[in-house]
């Protein structure tokens, strides 16, 4: 694999949960270069393998690094196509739901002795997912899961620093295993390094 495809690891791994054979939009929104810069892309390389390759590295990982890694960058629900009148048209994504599963089991460690129950600890991991101004303030939670408002916050707190530190671990070993496989690497690097054997970026650029 002598092509470097991807900009960062988050990218290869959004590409990878969101890849579905045929879809040539979804391949070319999240694979390419948005303002088609540095040239690069899919184009006549096997998406599907792409895809298949990162998540087999991804499961090579610790249990809380894929975990980590999918709660990030995995969808959470996936199109429901049954059509039935009763369908909302989407239903859960199995995979993204196991790992906050896995989250909100392990963030009891980082909590010490606190009693938080595991709707609270999964309540705070998706809070942590979410951007600023989509997250339920720490008053609603309390509310809703009648807790002291201040010991809520301090959950929130624990659990998103927790969280910001593990997953930053967690890419960083990714971005390494994607990089000796030549799936992620710089422009300069592509061009420097893999120019003369890579036929894709001759083909785009
Ligand atoms: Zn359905």
């Amino acid at each position: 694999m002598e092509a470097a495809l991807f900009e960062s690891a988050h990218s290869a791994l959004v590409f990878a949960h969101h890849y579905q054979p045929g879809e040539k939009t979804v391949l070319g929104r999240l694979a390419g270069p948005s303002g088609g810069g540095s040239g690069r892309g899919l184009g006549g390389l096997d998406g599907s393998a792409q895809a298949g390759m990162i998540l087999r590295e991804l499961g090579e990982l610790s249990e809380l690094y894929q975990a980590l890694l999918i709660a990030r960058t995995a969808p959470a629900w996936d199109i429901c196509p049954c059509s039935r009148p009763c369908c909302s048209g989407r239903k859960a994504n199995p995979v993204w739901v196991a790992a906050i599963g896995i989250l909100s089991r392990e963030a009891k460690l980082i909590l010490g002795g606190a009693h938080a129950s595991f709707a609270v600890r999964a309540a705070c991991v998706k809070r942590h997912l979410l951007r600023k101004n989509e997250r339920t303030p720490v008053d609603a939670m309390a509310a809703e899961y009648e807790i002291n408002r201040q010991t809520m916050g301090k959950y929130v707190t624990a659990i998103s620093k927790w969280l910001t530190n593990k997953e930053k671990d967690a890419l960083t070993q990714f971005d390494t295993v994607l990089r000796e496989l030549g799936m992620v690497g710089s422009a300069d690097a592509v061009s420097q390094q893999n120019m003369p054997s890579n036929a894709l970026f001759r083909a785009a650029a």
